[in-house]
């Protein structure tokens, strides 16, 4: 209830499905906890009332991660608002799923933008404002591991950008003693992937436990890592599928 007692978060993309339970949980370990949204405002502002009226700490703002300068600016306005900052956590994503010859170059530019160039700017002006000892987490994707059917091919390089970003970042921050981990959960329900959707019995069958993930799941194990038991986890990418990629 209190490992993050004192500690200050900004979660990037966090109005809606995993994003929303890590603000949660963040929260109600007690952590100040910022976070951005790009669409979904009403969500957004549900999660912060749900906070603070348990006595929690928690602002919304608004930062499409699709530009660069949002994201710095959200970054800074955060630190400000709460003097500091000790854990970022990446999960903004965008899925282009689809026939190869269907992508288009906006589906590649958006999806490098958002779930690739987003982070790296995220983390690099994090690093300015980070106490010593702090969290990065990326949110990437078993898909980095492993596309089991067709149409993955943009997603999938998204994801796989970051198991080399957390390595090349977790070598410039470890003096500081801050952790840069990245975090692949296989199928989760969300609006994203819901667990009855189209393909989702197909990808269950791929599963040793036979179900999709829950976002509070994804949220625990992101806990645990912005935590302070995990100081020695750091270039990681570590993968919460249920099997899936066993
Ligand atoms: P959802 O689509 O349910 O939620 C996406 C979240 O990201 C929302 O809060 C959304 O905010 C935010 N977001 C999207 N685009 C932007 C943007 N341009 N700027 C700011 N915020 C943005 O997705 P999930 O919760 O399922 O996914 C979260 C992360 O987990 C993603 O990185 C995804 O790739 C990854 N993931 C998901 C899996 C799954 O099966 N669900 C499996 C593996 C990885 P808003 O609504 O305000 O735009």
């Amino acid at each position: 209830m209190d490992t993050l007692q004192g500690k200050i978060a900004f979660v990037q993309g966090g109005s809606r499905g995993i994003g929303a339970a890590i603000v949660k949980r963040l929260a109600h370990e007690g952590a100040a906890v910022a976070f951005t949204y790009a669409a979904s405002a009403e969500q957004a502002e549900k999660t912060v009332t749900e906070i603070t009226s348990a006595g929690g700490k928690a602002i919304a703002i608004q930062a499409d991660s699709n530009h660069a300068s949002a994201v710095q600016t959200a970054l800074r306005q955060a630190v400000e608002h709460f003097g500091g900052l000790d854990i970022l956590v990446n999960n903004a994503g965008v899925l282009a799923w689809g026939p190869l010859e269907e992508l288009t170059l906006e589906d590649l530019d958006r999806t490098l933008a958002v779930n690739v160039r987003s982070v790296f700017i995220a983390c690099q002006e994090a690093a300015k404002h980070m106490n010593e000892g702090g969290r990065i987490i990326n949110i990437g994707s078993v898909n980095a591991d492993r596309v089991p059917m067709a149409g993955g091919a943009i997603y999938a390089m998204s994801k796989s950008a970051l198991v080399g970003l957390t390595k090349g970042m977790a070598r410039d921050l470890g003096p500081r003693s801050i952790t840069v981990n990245n975090v692949q959960p296989g199928p989760v329900d969300t609006e994203m992937n819901p667990a009855d959707g189209e393909g989702a019995s197909q990808l269950q069958a791929l599963m040793a436990v036979q179900r999709y993930g829950k976002a509070e799941e994804i949220a625990s194990f992101v806990t645990y890592l912005a935590g302070p038991d995990a100081g020695y986890i750091t270039g990681a990418s570590l993968t919460i599928d249920g099997g899936f990629s066993a």
